[in-house]
């Protein structure tokens, strides 16, 4: 026996939640299914326990710069009033009770567990079966890829949801994987006083990211004591007496923990994709500016690989109810994803990187500004390496890609977001007037470097 009802959401990360609400706001009979905890990685894994990381080893780093500019100060780093405000103020000690009372305010009615398709419309959750009427929308995120590497699996290796429980510091730290939450967490413990290195396959590390932006952070970890190991080849990894040794193609390391931060893969096993025709082992699943990926079938969030962001989870939530809901808008639209990796300096960045836009064929200009150079950056003094990058199709005269280096590139990043958004032409950001002294000036320097 099945039980009928609209649409079944099935994982609810912060995309899969709204979407769930937003229906059953509007009047339709909605079941939601997760498995762990509603809210998905962001709240109590990802991005808000990382940046309450990231702000309290920011307040270090600024301790640490009084004798630059204000005289003198001692830094004593704890860790426990960060581990204290993860566990009550961002995770409630990883209880999703106040968000599955919201969901079930709204109406929703939440089912704990794995949801498994097992034909288009229908899906299974233990004994339980749903037929949704309208759909099925999935929102399952991902899980952290492990490479391949002999050892690696069978050790006690960490992942981003370790890290992010912890109450003590170990005393040393390998770190597998330079993309953005790797250097992030890098810089964090580090600046706690882990001594910390990082090992990144590619030639540099946060290589999505200009090179010029990539290169920047590189020098900051440097000085502040990251040992940076790139185009590392890790052959093995072994686990003994309290120690990882991490065997690189010439050279071996020991410490007392090692983070994998090697990317992420999509939660497809056991969800019965092949059920409704599609391929369990894809990277991603294809959808079109609805957020559809079949009939009755939506996906939305990390798994449809346009992005893996809180904030394109939260985008593509909107298309979709208003698809579900039939109601008229504008579809997905991807020219303009902004994104942040918040290490000091943070880098903002939005649209196409120079070598992206060359590789389709533009006509392409750039403009670099550094930010030491500029009026703030020079006031700002230390702690403030960064610089401006824009990439400008020459043939339309706009921007088709920016990125923000810099103590505040995520802000930044928002005037440079509306330009490639709106395609705002650059013979108009020219003529506009950029306050002084703000970071967020020195756009107009890039802008009259653009050749
Ligand atoms: C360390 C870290 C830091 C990050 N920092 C940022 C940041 O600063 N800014 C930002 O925008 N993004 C950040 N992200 C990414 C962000 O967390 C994700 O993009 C965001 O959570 C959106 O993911 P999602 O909606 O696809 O699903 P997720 O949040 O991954 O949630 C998926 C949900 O589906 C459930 N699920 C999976 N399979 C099933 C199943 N078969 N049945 C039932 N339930 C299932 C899971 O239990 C989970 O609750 C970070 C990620 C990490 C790991």
């Amino acid at each position: 026996m099945s039980t009928e009802v609209d649409v079944v959401v099935v994982g609810l990360g912060p995309g899969g939640e709204y979407v769930a609400t937003e229906l059953a706001k509007a009047g339709l009979d909605v079941v939601a299914v997760d498995q762990h905890l509603v809210g998905g990685e962001c709240p109590y894994y990802g991005c808000v326990p990382t940046k309450m990381m990231v702000r309290a080893a920011g307040a270090l780093a600024e301790g640490r710069r009084v004798p630059d500019l204000a005289g003198a100060s001692t830094v004593a780093a704890d860790w426990t009033p960060v581990a204290k405000r993860i566990a009550a103020e961002a995770t409630d000690d990883w209880d999703d009770q106040v968000a599955v009372d919201r969901l079930e305010e709204a109406g929703v009615t939440f089912v704990r567990g794995h949801g498994r398709l097992t034909a288009p419309r229908t899906v299974e959750v233990g004994d339980q079966t749903f037929a949704a009427r309208r759909g099925v929308v999935l929102n399952t995120g991902t899980a952290p890829g492990v490479p391949p590497i002999d050892g690696l699996a069978e050790s006690p290796y960490w992942t981003n949801r370790d890290a992010v429980q912890l109450t003590e510091l170990p005393g040393s730290l390998i770190v597998i994987g330079g993309g953005a939450v790797g250097a992030e967490l890098c810089q964090v413990f580090a600046r706690f006083g882990v001594s910390v290195t990082l090992l990144e396959v590619a030639d540099r590390i946060l290589a999505m990211e200009e090179p010029e932006a990539s290169s920047v952070v590189t020098d900051v970890f440097g000085d502040e004591g990251i040992q940076v190991l790139t185009g590392v080849e890790i052959t093995s990894v072994e686990y003994a007496d309290g120690h990882f040794t991490v065997h690189l193609d010439d050279q071996l390391l020991q410490a007392v923990k090692l983070l994998v931060a090697a990317g992420r893969r999509p939660n497809f096993a056991d969800l019965g994709l092949d059920t409704v025709g599609l391929d369990p082992s894809a990277r991603s699943l294809e959808t079109d500016d609805r957020m559809q990926a079949g009939d009755g079938l939506w996906a939305i969030g990390d798994i449809t690989g346009k992005g893996a962001f809180t904030h394109v989870s939260m985008y593509q939530a909107d298309v979709a109810v208003r698809g579900i809901l039939d109601r008229e808008g504008p579809g997905a639209d991807y020219r303009a994803v902004p994104r942040v990796t918040f290490t000091d300096p943070e880098i903002g960045s939005v649209g196409i990187t120079e070598q992206q836009a060359r590789d389709a064929g533009l006509s392409v200009r750039v403009g670099v500004a550094q930010i030491p150079s500029s009026s703030r950056g020079w006031i700002h003094k230390v702690g403030n390496e960064g610089l401006i990058k824009l990439v400008e199709d020459a043939d339309r005269g706009v921007l088709v890609g920016a990125t923000s280096v810099g103590p505040t590139g995520g802000e930044v990043l928002s005037a440079l977001t509306v330009a490639v958004h709106a395609q705002v032409p650059t013979a108009s950001l020219r003529s506009m007037i950029y306050a002084y002294p703000t970071f967020h000036r020195a756009i107009q320097d890039a802008l009259k470097d653009l050749h």
